[in-house]
């Protein structure tokens, strides 16, 4: 059965002070499932950073709630948000930010050893997701030797590496042409049913929005459903 891995309630963000305020969020909700792809689409300044971040605890909202995995974030502390989101949340960025010293395998690894997992354990994790993501046969290559595709999928198999409940990810195919989005996109998608993750996915890309479960934009300071 589905259940709700990222929920929020009336979430108000905004920048600013004075007559100068930036009202981003106003009462915005939103569910994600387990399971389910979310595809947030909606032009440039709209709140889908902001949106993502306050999703992914980065930021704290100035009203509502968010829920990660049914635990309230309102009350918690920053010691608390900050492990939440290490146990919870994988983050995508639309450029890979992978250490250039290490392997594939070893970037995939390393946040694994951080949380405490084996180095044998955490290889093999790593090398089931580069499997599932369709770059196993580089596991051993350094970002360099990569294309923009490949090292793309190698930072989201980096963000699943501790089997995130909710996977966030800022424009991931922003850099990358269109067969390459299309193939990450996909290998994307076929991660999260496989590992059952709630997944919200910024992006410009109305083709690749189409295959998400639900599409949704900003408006009025508001999350509304939209037609592609
Ligand atoms: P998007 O990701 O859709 O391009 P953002 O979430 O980055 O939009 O930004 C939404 C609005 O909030 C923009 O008008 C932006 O300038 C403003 N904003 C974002 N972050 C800050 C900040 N730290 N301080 C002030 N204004 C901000």
């Amino acid at each position: 059965m589905s259940k709700p891995h990222l929920v929020l309630r009336d979430v108000h963000r905004h920048y600013g002070q004075g007559d100068k305020v930036i009202r981003v969020l106003e009462a915005a909700n939103l569910t994600v499932q387990s399971g389910e792809l979310v595809a947030l689409v909606a032009p440039s300044g709209a709140g889908k950073s902001t949106l993502l971040h306050l999703s992914g605890l980065l930021e704290s909202p100035q009203g509502g709630e968010i829920e990660i995995i049914g635990i309230p974030t309102s009350k918690l502390g920053d010691r608390g948000r900050t492990q939440l989101r290490r146990s919870t949340v994988g983050y995508v960025y639309q450029f890979h930010h992978l250490l250039p010293e290490f392997t594939a395998l070893e970037n995939v690894s390393m946040p694994q050893l951080i949380a405490g997992v084996s180095p044998a354990d955490a290889d093999k994790r790593s090398m089931e997701l580069l499997d599932l993501l369709g770059v196993g046969p580089r596991a051993s290559h350094r970002p360099a030797e990569l294309s923009g595709g490949e090292q793309q999928r190698i930072a989201i198999a980096r963000a699943a590496a501790n089997h995130p409940k909710v996977i966030l990810a800022d424009e991931p195919t922003g850099n990358l042409d269109p067969e390459t989005s299309d193939i990450v996109f996909g290998a994307l998608a076929n991660l999260i049913k496989n590992e059952g993750a709630a997944a919200l996915i910024a992006t410009h890309n109305h083709d690749l929005a189409r295959r998400a479960d639900r599409v949704v934009t900003l408006k009025g300071g508001l999350v509304v459903d939209h037609i592609l």
